[in-house]
C-alpha cells in the first residue's frame, strides 16, 4: 500500500502550534523572519500587501508562506491589529546548536485590538479598551478592562442599552459567548471574538475573582448585587492573562459603574455633539480636538473620557470647576503644563512595567518625568481650590523610586536590553567588573600590536577587531614574509593577510566572554530591577492618574481664558439660562459668530419648557440647539463654557435627534433611523432630560410628517416633561405656542437683501415669517431659471392651498392649555409608546408606521 505523504517535521511543529490558534495569525519565527503559512500566508498576504510565495512541499503538497523581517515586526503587527486581526507571536527557544530536528519554539506573546501595551501598537492619545459582555435574561453584563492602565470596571444595565454604551467606551476588541456573535446590534462596526460560554459562568467567575483580587468576598467592591457583570469580568481577565501570558495582571481593583453616576446620552447624540468625531468620522473639528491642548497623552486621554462621562454629582462637578478657577486666579497653568510637557506616559510605562515589558527607555522616561514632577507640584503650591492639593500631593511620590532609577539606568541607556549598555555603572560590582575587563581591551590590544610591531619589524602591522571574525593581526601582502611561525592565517583579503596568535585567542575568549557575561547580568539585574518596582505599581499608578486629571484641568483653564469661557452656576431646579452663548466649535471657524441667549425649564419665568424653533435652512438653528447642548455638556464635565453667564441645573440625559442619515447597512431608511431615535427619546427622557428635535418628520409625506411633528412635540411637553428645542420647518408647529404656554416660539432671522439672503444667525422671539427655501436654493447654486419656475409654483401652491392648511384641532383635538391635566389619550400616543425600536425587525417596523399612518390619515 502507498503510504500517505508525511509532513516535515518542521511543518509538524508549526501545524501543532497553529492549532492551539487557530483564529490568530500564527507569527513564527525563522531565523531573521517570521513566517505565515498557508491559510495564514494568504490572509496576511491580502492584508499587508506581502509578497504570498512557494517554498518546498511537505506532505505532497506546496507550502504557501509569506513572511516579515523580524525587526520591522512591530509595524506590520500595528496594521494588523488596526484591521481588527489578532497575532500570535512563536520564537525560537531552544538552542539550534543542540537541538535535534526543528529547534523548540513556543508561542510567547499574542497581541489582539484590545489588549495593546506596548508603545509602538498604540496610539498615544486614545485608550485601548478590551470588553466583555453577556446577556442573561433581561441583564446586559458589561465588564471593560483598559489593560494599559490597569483599569477593570463592570457594569449592569438593560441590553436595549447596548449600542450607547458601546459608542460610549468605544472598545478595540469585544469579547462575547458564541449565542450572542449574531445580534444585530453588534453586527459590522465591532472586533468581535467568540468565547464557549462557561468562560461566562457565574458561580465560577465569583470564585475566581475573589482569588483573583486576594479578597475575602466581593462585597467590598460594592459589586454584591451584580451578576451577569461579573461573569463577563471573569472572562475579560481571563483572556487578559492569556494573552499577556502572565499571571500577575496588575489589575488590583474592580469598580463599578452605576447608570445613575453619568449624564446619559445614547450613541446618536454622541454623534450629533460630536464630540471626539465628526458626523464624517474624522477626529477634527470636534470638541475634543478643540479642547485638547493638553501636555501628555494622558491627559488627552483622560480629557476624552470626561467628555464623553459628563458627571452628575454636583460636588464632583463644583471641585472640578473650583479647581479650574484656583489655576486661572493663580495663574498657575502655564508653569504646570510646561512641566508636564516633558513628562513621559507613566500610566503606560506602569503597565508595562507589571506585566514585565518595560524596555530600557521606558525606565529611563519613568526616572526623569519622577524628577521633574515635584517641580509641577510646587507651581501649583498656591492653588489651594478644588481637589488640586490632593492631586498635588500623588505628584511626589516615594523619593526612593525615583533614586532607585537613577542609580540603576545609565542617563540614556541602549534602545534594547540585549545590547546592553542600560544598567548604570557602579550599582552592581560584578557588572563593572565585567564591564572592566572588555574596556581595558584597547590597552592591551595596543600593547600587542607595539610589541608585535617590534618583534616581527612589520611597520604598519594592526591588532583589530570585527564583528564576524573576531579579533586579528592585519600584515599586508608586501610583508608577509616576515610573519613569525606562531601567527596563524585567519583571513586572506585583496592587499592584506589576516592572522590569529595563541596569545590573542586567548585573549578573544576571554574578552568575549567578559561582554557575554556582561550582558546576562545586565539582563538579571534588569528583571530583578522590574520586580522591584513592581511593588510600586499601584503607587505609580496613582501618580499617573494625578498627572492626567491635573492636565486636564489645566487644558480647562488654559481654554477658558484663551477662548473667554466662564463658569456656568448650578441651580436646584432643573433649568437652563444662557447669556451670549456661542457654539464652541462653529465660533472658531466662521469670522463673525453672533452669540446667542436661551431660556428652558419649567421653573424659569414665564417656564418655558420647550423652544420651538422656525427659520430658513442655514439660518443657524443646529448650531444654536447643539451650541446649547454643548454648554450643558461641558458644564457637567467641570468645565467652563461658551457664554456670557450659563445657570444650569442638573440634567440627567441629553438626548439629540438631529439631521438625516440613512443606515441601509443596518437596514434601515432615514425615516425609520428617524422614528428609532425619536421612539428612543419618548421611552426615556424626563423632566431632568435636555432633549433636541431637529426638522423630525421630514422623511415621509407632508401631512404624515406633520402630523407626527406635532404628536411628538405634544408627547415631550406633556409626557416626558422635558427641556426641548425642536426645530421644525412646519409653521403649523408654531401654533403650539397659543395652545401652551410651556411653548416658546422662536426663530433665526434672516433678511432679504436684493434677492439675496442674508442670515443674521439672532435667536428673536416670535415664529419665522418665511422660510426662504428658494432664496437658500438660489444661493446653492441652483439655475436661475428652476428658481423663477418654482417661484411660479409656490405662488400657484400658495393660492390654492390657502383653505386647506391643515388645522391643529383637526389633527387633535385635545387641546387643552395646561399640561398638567391630562390630555386626552390619542391612540397614537400609545402605540408609539409601546414600540420597543431594538426589538423590531425592519419589516415589522415597516408595518408599524403603516399602521401609525393609518390611524392618522382616519383622524385628519
Ligand atoms: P440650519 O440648521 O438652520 O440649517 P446651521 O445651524 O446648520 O443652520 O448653520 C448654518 C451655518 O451658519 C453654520 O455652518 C455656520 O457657518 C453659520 N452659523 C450658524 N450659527 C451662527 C452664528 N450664531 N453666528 C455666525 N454664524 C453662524
Amino acid at each position: 500500500m502507498k503510504k500517505e505523504p508525511q509532513h516535515t517535521p518542521m511543518m509538524q511543529q508549526y501545524l501543532r502550534i497553529k492549532a492551539q490558534y487557530p483564529d490568530m495569525l500564527l507569527f513564527y519565527r525563522m531565523g531573521d523572519f517570521y513566517e505565515l503559512f498557508y491559510g495564514d500566508a494568504e490572509k496576511a498576504a491580502g492584508l499587508l500587501d506581502i509578497t504570498l510565495t512557494q517554498r518546498g512541499t511537505s506532505a505532497g503538497g506546496p507550502i504557501k508562506m509569506a513572511g516579515v523581517p523580524y525587526h520591522a515586526a512591530e509595524q506590520y503587527l500595528a496594521r494588523l491589529v488596526k484591521l481588527g486581526e489578532s497575532v500570535a507571536i512563536c520564537e525560537q527557544t531552544g538552542d539550534p546548536a543542540t537541538s535535534k530536528g526543528p529547534v523548540a519554539r513556543e508561542v510567547t506573546r499574542i497581541v489582539t485590538p484590545g489588549t495593546l501595551t506596548d508603545a509602538a501598537l498604540m496610539e498615544d492619545k486614545r485608550d485601548c479598551i478590551l470588553l466583555a459582555l453577556t446577556i442573561h435574561e433581561t441583564t446586559l453584563g458589561l465588564a471593560w478592562l483598559n489593560l494599559a492602565a490597569g483599569q477593570l470596571r463592570v457594569m449592569e444595565t438593560a441590553p436595549a442599552q447596548l449600542v450607547s454604551e458601546l459608542e460610549r467606551l468605544q472598545p478595540a476588541e469585544i469579547l462575547l459567548p458564541e449565542s450572542l456573535r449574531s445580534a444585530p446590534d453588534l453586527r459590522g462596526r465591532w472586533t468581535l471574538k467568540t468565547l464557549p460560554p462557561w468562560q461566562f459562568d457565574f458561580d465560577s467567575a465569583v470564585r475566581s475573582l475573589t482569588r483573583h483580587f486576594e479578597a475575602y468576598d466581593l462585597s467590598g467592591f460594592g459589586c454584591a448585587d451584580l451578576t451577569t457583570a461579573l461573569g463577563a469580568a471573569n472572562a475579560l481577565l481571563e483572556y487578559a492573562r492569556l494573552t499577556q501570558g502572565s499571571t500577575a495582571l496588575h489589575v488590583t481593583s474592580l469598580q463599578v459603574v452605576r447608570n445613575n453616576i453619568y449624564v446619559r446620552m445614547d450613541a446618536a447624540t454622541r454623534r450629533n455633539l460630536e464630540i471626539s468625531e465628526t458626523i464624517r468620522n474624522e477626529r477634527a473639528p470636534t470638541l475634543l480636538s478643540l479642547l485638547d491642548t493638553c501636555a501628555t497623552s494622558m491627559g488627552s486621554r483622560l480629557l476624552q473620557s470626561w467628555l464623553h462621562h459628563p458627571l452628575r454629582d454636583l460636588s464632583a462637578i463644583q471641585q472640578r470647576q473650583d479647581s479650574v478657577a484656583g489655576l486661572i486666579a493663580h495663574n498657575a497653568y502655564s508653569a504646570v503644563r510646561d512641566c508636564l510637557r516633558h513628562v513621559a506616559d507613566i500610566e503606560r510605562i506602569t503597565a508595562r512595567i507589571a506585566l514585565h515589558t518595560a524596555r530600557p527607555r521606558d525606565l529611563s522616561g519613568l526616572r526623569d518625568s519622577l524628577k521633574l514632577l515635584p517641580e509641577a507640584a510646587r507651581a501649583l503650591a498656591a492653588c489651594t481650590a478644588g481637589n488640586l492639593p490632593l492631586l498635588a500631593q500623588d505628584l511626589q511620590p516615594d523619593p526612593t523610586l525615583a533614586s532607585l532609577l537613577e542609580q540603576a539606568i545609565r542617563p540614556e541607556p541602549g534602545a534594547v536590553l540585549r545590547e546592553g549598555n542600560v544598567i548604570a555603572d557602579g550599582y552592581d560590582a560584578e557588572l563593572d567588573e565585567l564591564r572592566a575587563l572588555q574596556h581595558n581591551c584597547g590597552e592591551f590590544l595596543l600593547q600587542l600590536e607595539t610589541r608585535e610591531k617590534e618583534r616581527t619589524g612589520i611597520p604598519n602591522l594592526k591588532v583589530e577587531y570585527n564583528r564576524v571574525h573576531g579579533f586579528y593581526i592585519e600584515v599586508t601582502h608586501a610583508h608577509t614574509g616576515k610573519v613569525p611561525d606562531n601567527y596563524r592565517r585567519r583571513q586572506t583579503l585583496k592587499s592584506a593577510e589576516r592572522y590569529i596568535t595563541p596569545e590573542l585567542k586567548t585573549f578573544e575568549d576571554k574578552a568575549l566572554a567578559a561582554q557575554d557575561r556582561a550582558l546576562a547580568r545586565e539582563k538579571f539585574l534588569y528583571d530583578t530591577l522590574l520586580d522591584k518596582l513592581s511593588a510600586s505599581v499601584p503607587v505609580l499608578q496613582q501618580t499617573a492618574a494625578s498627572v492626567a486629571g491635573i492636565d486636564v484641568l489645566c487644558a480647562f483653564a488654559e481654554r477658558a481664558q484663551a477662548l473667554g469661557y466662564t463658569a456656568p452656576v448650578f441651580t436646584e431646579d432643573t433649568m437652563i439660562d444662557i447669556e451670549a452663548g456661542r457654539h464652541p466649535v462653529v465660533e472658531r471657524q466662521v469670522d463673525n459668530y453672533i452669540p446667542n441667549d436661551a431660556q428652558l425649564g419649567r421653573q424659569y419665568r414665564g417656564g418655558h419648557q420647550m423652544l420651538i424653533i422656525t427659520g430658513p435652512n442655514m439660518g443657524g438653528k443646529s448650531t444654536y440647539m447643539r451650541q446649547v447642548a454643548l454648554i450643558a455638556l461641558l458644564a457637567h464635565c467641570g468645565s467652563f463654557v461658551p457664554a456670557e453667564k450659563v445657570q444650569i441645573g442638573l440634567l440627567d440625559q441629553i438626548f439629540t435627534r438631529i439631521g438625516a442619515s440613512d443606515d441601509l447597512a443596518g437596514g434601515h431608511s432615514t425615516f425609520m433611523v428617524e422614528m428609532t431615535e425619536t421612539a428612543n427619546i419618548l421611552h426615556n427622557a424626563t423632566a431632568q432630560s435636555l432633549v433636541l428635535m431637529d426638522e423630525v418628520g421630514r422623511g415621509t409625506s407632508t401631512f404624515d410628517g406633520l402630523a407626527l411633528a406635532l404628536a411628538i412635540a405634544r408627547y415631550l411637553l406633556t409626557r416626558n416633561k422635558s427641556c426641548t428645542l425642536f426645530a421644525t420647518h412646519y409653521f403649523e408647529l408654531t401654533q403650539l405656542a397659543e395652545e401652551f404656554r410651556q411653548i416658546r416660539n422662536v426663530h433665526l432671522e434672516a433678511v432679504e437683501h436684493k434677492h439675496r439672503i442674508v442670515f443674521l444667525h439672532k435667536v428673536t422671539a416670535g415664529p419665522a415669517s418665511q422660510s426662504y427655501g428658494l432664496q437658500v436654493a438660489a444661493l446653492a447654486g441652483v439655475p436661475r431659471q428652476a428658481i423663477r419656475m418654482a417661484r411660479k409654483h409656490l405662488t400657484e401652491l400658495e393660492k390654492h392651498s390657502a383653505d386647506k392648511t391643515p388645522q391643529l384641532d383637526l389633527v387633535f383635538d385635545d387641546a387643552e392649555a395646561d399640561t398638567d391635566i391630562e390630555p386626552q389619550e390619542n391612540p397614537l400616543i400609545p402605540m408609539l409608546r409601546a414600540i420597543s425600536p431594538d426589538e423590531l425587525t425592519p419589516r415589522q417596523a415597516l408595518e408599524q408606521l403603516y399602521k401609525i399612518k393609518q390611524i392618522l390619515d382616519e383622524q385628519c
